[in-house]
């Protein structure tokens, strides 16, 4: 299904060709070598996937959560198997580097770990004689299909935040990958059919705007889950709610880090530029602002500026490469541009990543680690995601400086701070109004078993991807009250 072509959508177990007018390239962004191509599915195509998880639903909520988890525990297994086969495919659409790849492949097998521990995690609970001889019991039970739409910056991870709870919870599911990295799912899709979950369970459809608004419109699908940036989380969002459904949208960022005079120098530059460059910046936990605190400002300031500008940038397959490519053409001349509007607005570009050529690589999109210096706390650079290689640094004189600088941002999805004092972390931890916290690490990515907590601007919903709160989105509590009267069984 991986090779050179059009790629199928997996609906009902099996691998169909889609009727869209309109089919995508889908790009190496290192080389521009062109991988295959993606249709846009049409909305009859969504509904044929909804329409057969919606029947598979019937007969799945009834297998046992126990036998359920047997085939995420399958699952498991391939991945683990084919780990650096679908690495190599992740870096190859997407450009990150072999070891983010792994990396990224780790954190979506332990979701599905977590997930096999259903039959513990969707236990309802039971209060006897809430008045005399009568119980009453909460039960959880499934919603019924579920929809996954995702970003292009994880392409294995993401659906897997949401995937393998809504399965062991005993719904069946659709996912949306991205338009821009298609083909890592579409392995994991060959897996899962490996795996032999029964036809309808899981499904894929390939597509983009068009596909997720019969996503969006369709009554069968009960809930979605959606990973992106910002304005389309509202969309989704809004929409997803107009038609009646359960939603999740997890958005965009522009993730601040604190560094106090005390931090260990070494250790927060390496944190630091692993944060800010990493994935060539297109995390949603990629730290993008240091505020720097007094003395800090001064040896982190040339420390973060030497190791931005000694990255070796290049494609991700070679192993000796520390950064890969940004997504695509566009999405390099839009970092260059904001460069530039940093640059406009008063900042010193310490480090200017633009105009990078790689040599044998000139069809890539490459921005090499950027650095500006002084950025202007009003201006666009502070408040706009790059989503690329660029750190803005912002001296203030105190810590409550700093929180307040992390507090009046629209963005909530992470804040860290690099200090050697518990005293302060502490005062950080309790007033930051983020959701997900570091204290001396740079990319404070929360556990399977804990919540992807963004706040603010950076997330649409209540309850978050990963964990309980997965168990929680995917299922419906019923409450059954019972009485049996001691009479009634005197017969026997
Ligand atoms: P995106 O919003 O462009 O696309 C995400 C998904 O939405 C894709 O599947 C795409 O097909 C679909 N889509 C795009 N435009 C649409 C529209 N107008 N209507 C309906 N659907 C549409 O995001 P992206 O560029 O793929 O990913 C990068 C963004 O994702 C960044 O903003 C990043 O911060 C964010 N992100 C957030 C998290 C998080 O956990 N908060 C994690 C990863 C990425």
């Amino acid at each position: 299904m991986t090779e050179l072509g059009t790629l199928k959508n997996y609906i009902n177990g099996q691998w169909l060709p889609s009727a869209a007018g309109d089919v995508l390239s889908v790009n190496n962004p290192a080389t521009g070598e062109v991988l295959g191509q993606v249709p846009v599915s049409p909305k009859d195509e969504v509904a044929q996937a909804a329409r057969a998880a919606e029947k598979a639903f019937e007969e799945w909520r009834r297998v046992p959560p126990p036998q359920r988890v047997q085939y995420l525990f399958k699952l498991k297994d391939l991945l683990e198997t084919h780990l650096e086969e679908l690495a190599q495919t992740i870096t190859q659409e997407c450009g990150k580097t072999l070891a983010e790849s792994k990396g990224e492949l780790r954190r979506a097998i332990e979701n599905v770990e977590v997930a096999c521990g259903i039959p513990m995690m969707m236990q309802g609970t039971v209060l006897e004689d809430i008045a005399s001889g009568i119980d009453e019991f909460m039960i959880r039970q499934p919603l019924g299909v579920a929809a996954a739409i995702a970003p292009f910056n994880f392409p294995a991870m993401i659906p897997f935040w949401f995937m393998p709870y809504a399965l062991a919870c005993g719904n069946t599911y659709i996912v949306k990958p991205s338009e821009k990295v298609p083909l890592t799912m579409q392995r994991i899709f060959e897996l899962l059919d490996q795996a032999g979950f029964p036809p309808g369970v899981v499904n894929l459809v390939n597509g983009a705007k068009e596909t997720v608004d019969a996503i969006l419109e369709h009554p069968t699908i009960r809930a979605i889950s959606f990973v992106g940036s910002s304005p389309v989380a509202k969309y989704i969002y809004a929409q997803a709610a107009a038609h009646g459904k359960r939603v999740q949208c997890q958005g965009g960022a522009k993730n601040p880090v604190i560094v106090l005079p005390d931090a260990d120098r070494d250790m927060t530059t390496r944190i630091v530029a692993d944060s800010a460059f990493g994935c060539a910046g297109q995390r949603c936990l990629a730290a993008s602002l240091a505020v720097t605190v007094g003395e800090a400002t001064e040896w982190f300031t040339d420390a973060i500026a030497h190791t931005a500008a000694t990255r070796i940038v290049g494609d991700g397959l070679d192993p000796e490469v520390q950064m890969g490519p940004v997504i695509t053409a566009q999405s390099q001349q839009r970092i260059e541009s904001l460069i530039q509007t940093g640059a406009d607005e008063g900042a010193t570009v310490l480090v200017d990543g633009r105009n990078a050529h790689i040599s044998t690589l000139e069809a890539g999109h490459f921005v090499k680690p950027t650095v500006l210096q002084n950025v202007s706390p009003s201006g666009e650079i502070a408040h706009t995601e790059i989503f690329g290689p660029v750190l803005g640094l912002m001296p203030v004189d105190t810590i409550e400086a700093a929180i307040a600088l992390v507090n009046r941002s629209p963005w909530g999805n992470m804040a860290c701070l690099f200090t050697n004092s518990g005293a302060a972390a502490r005062q950080f931890r309790y007033e930051a109004t983020a959701g997900n916290i570091g204290i001396n690490i740079g990319v404070a990515a929360p556990m399977a078993f804990f919540p992807f907590s963004g706040w603010k601007d950076s997330f649409f919903g209540d309850l978050h991807g990963q964990g309980a709160h997965a168990v929680e989105f995917f299922t419906q509590t019923k409450v059954v009250v019972e009485r049996w009267p001691q009479e009634w069984s005197r017969q026997f």
